[in-house]
C-alpha cells in the first residue's frame, strides 16, 4: 500500500516495540495466502483459540516448540552493524503489519519515524494526539 509522504525507514521500531505486531490477530485473508502459498511454517507459529460459539480467534506468534507466546516476531531480520531490520515475510507478511501505520497520526502516536516531513500546513503535535495509541506498546518482560 503506497502512502503518501510515507517512507519506511526500516528502523523495526513497529515490530519490536508494539506488542500488536507480533501478538496481534490473524485475519482470514493472512490464512488464506499462506495456506496457498504452503507457508506451514507460518501457521505452526500461529496461536488458535476457541471462545466458543463458532468463535476462532487467531494471534501471532508462538514458539512450536514449547505453544508458548513469542517475544519478538520470529520473522524479523537483523541488518548487520545495527544498519535496522528488514521483515523476512515481507511479501506475505500479515494484514496488520502491511497495514500500520493507519496515517500520519497513528505514525506520530506509536513513534513511526516513516512520516519525517510535517503535512503542509499541519499543526505541531499536542498532548492529547498522544494520550490514544491504537497499537499497544510492548510490556515490559520478566
Ligand atoms: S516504525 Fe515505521 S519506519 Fe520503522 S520499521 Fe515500522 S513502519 Fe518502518
Ligand atoms: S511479520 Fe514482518 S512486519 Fe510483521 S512484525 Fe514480523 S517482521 Fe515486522
Amino acid at each position: 500500500m503506497k502512502r503518501k509522504g510515507f517512507s519506511c525507514r526500516n528502523c523495526g521500531h513497529c515490530c519490536l516495540h508494539l506488542v500488536d505486531a507480533y501478538r496481534g490477530c490473524i485475519s482470514d485473508g493472512d490464512l488464506e495466502r499462506w495456506k496457498s502459498a504452503g507457508r506451514s511454517d507460518i501457521m505452526a507459529r500461529i496461536d488458535t483459540l476457541d471462545l466458543g460459539r463458532g468463535n476462532i480467534l487467531h494471534l501471532a506468534w508462538i514458539d512450536p516448540e514449547t505453544g508458548e507466546d513469542a517475544d519478538r516476531c520470529p520473522w524479523l531480520l537483523d541488518l548487520p552493524e545495527g544498519a535496522g531490520h528488514l521483515c523476512g515475510i515481507e511479501d506475505i507478511k500479515p494484514d496488520h503489519c502491511r497495514q500500520f501505520p493507519d496515517n500520519r497520526k497513528h505514525a506520530l502516536q506509536t513513534g513511526c519515524p516513516g512520516y519525517s516531513i510535517p503535512a503542509a500546513g499541519s499543526p505541531p503535535p499536542n498532548s492529547d494526539e498522544m494520550q490514544e495509541a491504537p497499537i499497544r506498546k510492548r510490556k515490559n518482560h520478566g
